[in-house]
């Protein structure tokens, strides 16, 4: 009997890409599933971007590239960050991974060790948890909470600072609620921070364009006085519908780019150079399309929450950023896992359970808006029409 590491047994999972398996094997045995589970654009990849890669592939970008990624893309995500955020970058603090995940992945590897605490939101994206524990430090859960539109509040993520702190996660606008956090709190958050100089903050942004009602997106990029302590992930899978090119950066105070490009040499040594080419298309290039993205999200999430709120036990806050709705379904009497599995084996439509986001989305279900209007309008037409027509049912 082989024998392999124990910490492996701590290592998470998203089940967002079981449940994508589960509705494709649906599909294939004839059923029609409405797909409200993954979060990927249903947008096509800009023809312009996708151009852009083909010509580097026979132009000959066949090989090796920097592990930081290629200077002329370091530099268009430079230039693109001071065109969005105002904030001149050092393009050699920028370092480019395939996807936005490694980001998240090899900053908390840098931090992680038995006897860490690490401050993530719950419900949150489910790899911060994961990476969390697999590397044995101790998570501490920051509640994102329905009554506070889930966004977070500077003193309740202040008062779980401890001396045994070393980083903070925070993500907005978010996955999985669409809540975004307001400037003040933010404001008030870094003020804080002086407290604390030795607390690290790792802000994921990948959905920072994802921002509706007039709101504007407060980048942590953007506080001075955090210039040493704050890493940015950011990437293109959301921005410009490119899931599937794995290719994402991030952006490290500059004493920490060495150990992340150890890591990336350890472990993917570069980006597909083709992938970095069309980064620099998507970047450079006309931005209409993720105008018309955006349009296209805020559209259908307005509609979301409007139609979730008319279902029968279901409340649903309307979410101020990213693709996803994140309903209560408490008042319909099934706990949030037996109903997201009830939804896609028996009524055809797939979305994820809260609990797979943490223990504090207990009692909701996660939607992505990442399906036609016509599409989401069907999927909550056959929930309403299931739950009128079955009696709630729980699991353990
Ligand atoms: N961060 C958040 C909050 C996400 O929701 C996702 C993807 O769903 C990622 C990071 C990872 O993005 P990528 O697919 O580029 O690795």
């Amino acid at each position: 009997m082989i024998e392999f590491a124990q910490n492996l047994s701590r290592l998470g999972d998203e089940n967002a890409f079981a449940v994508l398996a589960r509705a494709a094997e649906l599909v294939a045995e004839g059923r029609d599933v409405i797909n409200l589970g993954i979060g990927q654009p249903d947008f096509p990849t800009p023809p312009h971007i996708v151009d852009a890669a083909v010509k580097a592939l026979r132009d000959g970008h066949h090989g090796y590239t920097p592990a930081v990624g290629i200077p002329p893309l370091r530099e268009a995500v430079a230039a693109d960050i001071h065109r969005r955020l105002g904030v001149e970058v050092n393009p050699d603090r920028i370092v480019v991974m395939p996807g936005g995940k490694p980001t998240m992945f090899f900053a908390i590897l840098m931090f992680a060790e038995p006897g860490a605490e690490i401050i993530c939101p719950d419900p949150g994206f489910p790899i911060y948890r994961s990476v969390i524990d697999y590397s044995e430090a101790t998570a501490v859960p920051l509640p994102m909470n329905e009554d506070n539109d889930f966004a977070f509040r500077a003193d309740d993520l202040l008062g779980r600072i401890t001396p045994a702190t070393r980083l903070i996660i925070l993500n907005s606008p978010a996955n999985p609620t669409g809540g975004v956090t307001p400037g003040v709190e933010i404001d008030k958050l870094v003020k804080g921070l002086e407290r604390w100089p030795g607390v690290a903050i790792l802000s994921d942004e990948i959905y920072g364009q994802m921002i509706y009602d007039g709101q504007e997106h407060k980048s942590l990029l953007t506080y001075e006085a955090l210039r040493d302590r704050v890493i940015l992930l950011d990437g293109w899978s959301k921005t410009y519908a490119m899931t599937g090119w794995r290719l994402g950066y991030g952006v490290w105070p500059a004493g920490l780019v060495d150990h992340v490009r150890r890591l990336a040499v350890n472990s993917h040594s570069c980006v597909n150079a083709p992938a970095q080419f069309a980064g620099i298309a998507a970047l450079e290039g006309p931005q209409d399309c993720v105008t018309e993205m955006v349009s296209a999200f805020d559209e259908r999430r307005a509609f979301v929450a409007r139609r979730l709120n008319e279902v029968d036990g279901i409340r649903c806050v309307v979410p101020g950023g990213a693709f996803y709705a994140f309903p209560n379904v408490t008042g319909t009497g099934w706990d949030e896992r037996t109903l997201a599995s009830a939804l896609l084996e028996e009524a055809g439509v797939a979305t994820i359970a809260g609990t797979d986001f943490g223990g504090h989305g207990a009692g909701f279900i996660r939607l992505s808006c990442a399906n036609s209007l016509d599409n989401i309008a069907a999927a909550i037409d056959r929930m309403e029409s299931y739950l009128g027509k079955h009696e709630p049912r729980h699991t353990g």
